[in-house]
């Protein structure tokens, strides 16, 4: 599997100093179990980039600490003694049992398997829809969305980012191509009009940071989803 889009930096140093909040850091965390290269990321950000960031306040990621843990990475393998295992895989307890299918037989990622998976409820125009709920937060938003073959994912505006992890089945939009493993990152600033492929379904796990406000004809359909 080539992963192509990955969360940028400033979200997995965020991520590495505990500051995303629950639904998108399962997203990010879903990312990070199928990419090494994200992983090594976040194994450089925790040793060097939280420190950093606790340093600062109270305003956001500035350019500085980006820059001193992007060169921290550049200088080496430093950090690895850091278990990313440990402290982003939440489900170990669960892997004697099954784990739960959704649907067309994929697999739930392991560290979404601590998360209660509501029933699949169809939301008309090609969409099925699924809420998870967090242990650590049960009001947060976690969705899980099944889209059929050639349809449109759900019109949106949100106020902060929205992150979208594939988890089978492949979407296109003007900035490319998704499939399995991609991860996409889309400010409000952002108008996309993602479209499934024809070649199948695609089932995604989205989140959102910030406020959200689901539009159009989709969209109101799967508005009842949220937790919000
Ligand atoms: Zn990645």
């Amino acid at each position: 599997m080539t992963i192509r889009h990955h969360p940028s930096d400033e979200t997995l140093l965020r991520y590495a100093a505990g500051r995303l909040a629950p639904a998108p850091g399962r997203v990010v965390a879903t990312h990070l179990h199928g990419c090494p290269a994200c992983r090594e990321r976040v194994r450089v950000f925790e040793a060097v980039g939280g420190a950093v960031l606790d340093g600062m306040s109270p305003v956001p990621v500035v350019p500085h600490a980006l820059a001193r843990a992007l060169a921290a990475i550049d200088a080496g393998p430093a950090g690895r003694a850091t278990s990313l295992e440990g402290s982003s895989t939440p489900a170990h307890g669960a892997a004697r049992t099954a784990p739960p299918l959704l649907p067309d037989g994929i697999v739930l990622p392991a560290p979404l398997r601590d998360c209660a998976m509501g029933p699949w409820r169809w939301a008309g125009f090609g969409v099925r829809a699924s809420a998870l709920t967090l242990p650590e937060d049960p009001k947060a938003s976690l969705l899980l969305l099944r889209v059929a073959p050639g349809r449109r994912l759900p019109e949106h505006g949100h106020s902060g980012l929205e992150f979208t992890q594939i988890l089978s089945g492949s979407f296109s939009d003007a900035f490319g191509r998704y499939q399995p493993g991609d991860l996409t990152e889309m400010g409000a600033e952002v108008e996309h009009q993602p479209v499934v492929d024809p070649d199948g379904p695609c089932i995604c796990l989205t989140a959102l940071e910030g406020g959200v406000l689901f539009t159009g004809s989709i969209g109101r359909l799967i508005q009842p989803f949220l937790r919000l």
